[in-house]
């Protein structure tokens, strides 16, 4: 006689007991798709009902998807549409993006903001990207505002500045 177990080995007759089923039970118990969870919403879901953001790697619901297409979460998507608006030839539109990077306070940010500080010549522009970068902290952040500190001359560049660095020092205040 000649018996299959669940993931189709082949048994023999004899050793097909209780023991053998237990530990049969076991294996299916581990094939069992580990839930995900999503990062929005916080709910445990089956991986299929899930997707992962090409963006910031994390999980979240389908019902969180932008649109079918889109690879992105919605918080993420919205960041690289700002992102990119940081590099429009309208000084408006840059305004509007460099106060939307000051509010999201994200790090992921941060590789696209200090590219732009590099060739901004908008002094309301430079005022949010600085205070941003500020916002947003770290060593790295520190040293570019200390060093544009002593290059920029613009009253309103160099309020964004000090509105920076003086969130650093709140934040590493805090810290301790
Ligand atoms: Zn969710
Ligand atoms: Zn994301």
């Amino acid at each position: 006689m000649t018996n299959y177990d669940q993931q189709g080995q082949h048994v023999e007759g004899d050793q097909f007991n209780a023991d053998t089923i237990n530990v049969n039970a076991g294996t299916i118990n581990i094939i069992e798709p580990e839930l995900k969870r999503c990062y929005i919403c916080g709910k445990l879901c089956r991986p299929e009902d899930t997707y992962e953001c090409k963006r910031c790697r994390n999980f979240a619901c389908l019902s969180h998807k932008v649109d079918v297409s889109s690879p992105y979460s919605p918080k993420c998507k919205v960041l690289i549409d700002v992102e990119k608006s940081l590099f429009s030839s309208s000084d408006e539109v840059r305004r509007v993006a460099a106060q939307h990077i000051w509010s999201a306070r994200d790090q992921s940010t941060m590789p696209a903001l200090m590219r732009r500080i590099k060739v901004e010549t908008d002094s309301i522009t430079k005022h949010w990207l600085y205070s941003a970068l500020g916002r947003i902290g770290g060593a790295e952040a520190r040293r570019m505002l200390e060093e544009a500190q002593t290059q920029e001359n613009d009253s309103l560049v160099l309020q964004g500045i000090e509105d920076g660095l003086q969130s650093i020092t709140a934040e590493t205040r805090f810290d301790k």
